[in-house]
């Protein structure tokens, strides 16, 4: 519970073994006893003590540790609302710590990515931005376009000092520098992009290549942490997988394996489709064939996009080997493979993680946004900067400049929250779970 009367309705429902002024009890103080229900003994539990503003909300607060399950946690939860809380909507706890003045919005929403994560490298830069690593860089941003507004201001008070020329100068070098700060983070994007939402990879070849062998294969390493998504199209399903912190969201074309027309299933126009919204095609043919029509038809479709080739089934007599598949000018990534016994798996996980650079990102450091609203203002900002950059070269009137500089800060405040609306943050929150 959270709330400045939280202590009154714990009162009601809670007996601790050693009764004590709630006054005199500290904050970060747990103590033991017993949730009762007028005089009938609920659940033997231990209650910690958080006292405004040292807690998760800056409120006053208190948690029950129940033994849990659902009878008791619910009747514990009944017992509040009866005396007097109100159950949390979703995200309501970090809110108002939002709302407090605790965390700014981008914090806020990193903890739904840290809840979510599903990959290692989603959760910890997730842990970064709940750190405040973006929002540091935020500030630092706003901070050299308000550097540079005290004298623009100065400008518009004071125009018989004719300072215009050194500060649209100033102005000039400042937007330069946000500019590619902004376009930094921008970038970063489409790491980020791949960190949360995983590298879309799509497996094709003919039937009987080993598709679903690989794909088993791969989600059934000890170390694959898989979690089914509805797929983006209808006759797709979706795994996300995380090997050793690599997310990749395997497309897994089951509904073209269940189609009943025998050439709908083959279907070369339908891989054509799935390559084409793939941020990586992995290429499998069966190495103990000659290579087909079909094959021949697969290379064609792959030859300009981020494709891994796999020569599989290597435990039998090869008849393919990498000069074969060559001579089409495809990709040099090609790996041999066994499906059947996991060959090759490992060198399939390094080069991915290197094709996608996600290796080179040192999550300690780097600044990388995940999160589409993030981006979409950030791009914003920038299409600001250059209209900011086009009144100064055009020689506006100082005034109208400082409208366009005043746009890139409101930009930059939607992001951290500072002016975000009322809508936004609604619909921000509603995306969490209950009760956190
Ligand atoms: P798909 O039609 O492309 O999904 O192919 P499957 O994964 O169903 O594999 C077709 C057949 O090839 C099955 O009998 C598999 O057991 C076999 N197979 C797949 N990969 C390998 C491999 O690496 N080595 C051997 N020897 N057989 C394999």
């Amino acid at each position: 519970m959270s709330g400045e009367d939280c202590f009154v309705v714990l009162n009601k429902i809670f007996k601790p073994k050693k009764e004590e002024e709630i006054s005199n009890i500290k904050g970060y103080t747990i103590k033991y006893g017993f949730i009762v229900d007028n005089d009938e003994i609920v659940d033997e539990v231990l209650v910690s003590y958080f006292k405004a503003p040292k807690s998760y909300t800056t409120e006053n607060m208190c948690e029950i540790n129940t033994h849990g399950g659902n009878i008791i946690v619910r009747k514990i939860l009944e017992l509040c609302l009866k005396n007097g809380a109100n159950l949390a909507e979703p995200g309501e706890f970090t809110k108002r710590a939002f709302l407090n003045g605790r965390i700014d919005l981008l914090q806020a929403e990193s903890v739904i990515d840290v809840i979510n994560a599903k990959s290692d490298r989603e959760l910890k830069t997730g842990i970064k931005q709940l750190e405040g690593i973006l929002s540091k860089k935020m500030a630092e941003i706003k901070q050299e376009i308000l550097d540079v507004m005290v004298n623009v201001d100065v400008s518009i008070d004071y125009p018989e000092y004719d300072v215009d020329d050194v500060t649209n100068n100033q102005i000039l070098v400042m937007l330069d520098s946000v500019e590619i700060k902004l376009n930094n983070l921008e970038k970063s994007f489409d790491n980020g992009r791949l960190i949360k939402d995983g590298i879309k990879t799509a497996i094709i070849g003919k039937p009987n290549a080993g598709k679903s062998s690989l794909l088993n294969a791969i989600l059934k390493e000890d170390r694959a942490i898989v979690t089914e998504y509805e797929g983006t199209t209808r006759d797709t399903i979706e795994e996300f997988v995380s090997i050793e912190g690599i997310p990749l969201k395997l497309i897994d074309t089951a509904g073209i394996r269940d189609a009943k027309d025998e050439v709908e299933r083959i279907g070369i126009a339908k891989s054509k489709d799935i390559a084409e919204n793939a941020d990586l095609i992995i290429a499998i043919f069966d190495s103990s064939k000659e290579l087909t029509q079909e094959d021949i038809d697969i290379l064609k479709i792959i030859k300009d996009k981020k494709t891994i080739i796999l020569l599989n089934k290597v435990d039998l007599n090869s008849v393919l080997n990498e000069n074969d598949i060559r001579f089409k000018n495809v990709t040099d990534h090609i790996l041999k493979i066994s499906a059947l016994n996991g060959n090759g798996l490992e060198e399939l996980y390094v080069l991915i993680s290197k094709m996608f650079s996600l290796n080179e990102i040192n999550l300690d450091n780097d600044i990388v946004i995940t999160n589409l609203r993030h981006k979409n203002l950030i791009s914003k900002a920038i299409e600001n900067v250059e209209k900011a950059r086009n009144t100064v070269k055009d020689n506006m009137p100082i005034d109208i400049i400082a409208i366009f500089v005043k746009d890139i800060l409101e930009d930059l405040g939607n992001i951290t929250g500072e002016f975000v609306t009322d809508d936004i943050i609604n619909e921000i929150f509603a995306k969490f779970c209950l009760g956190k």
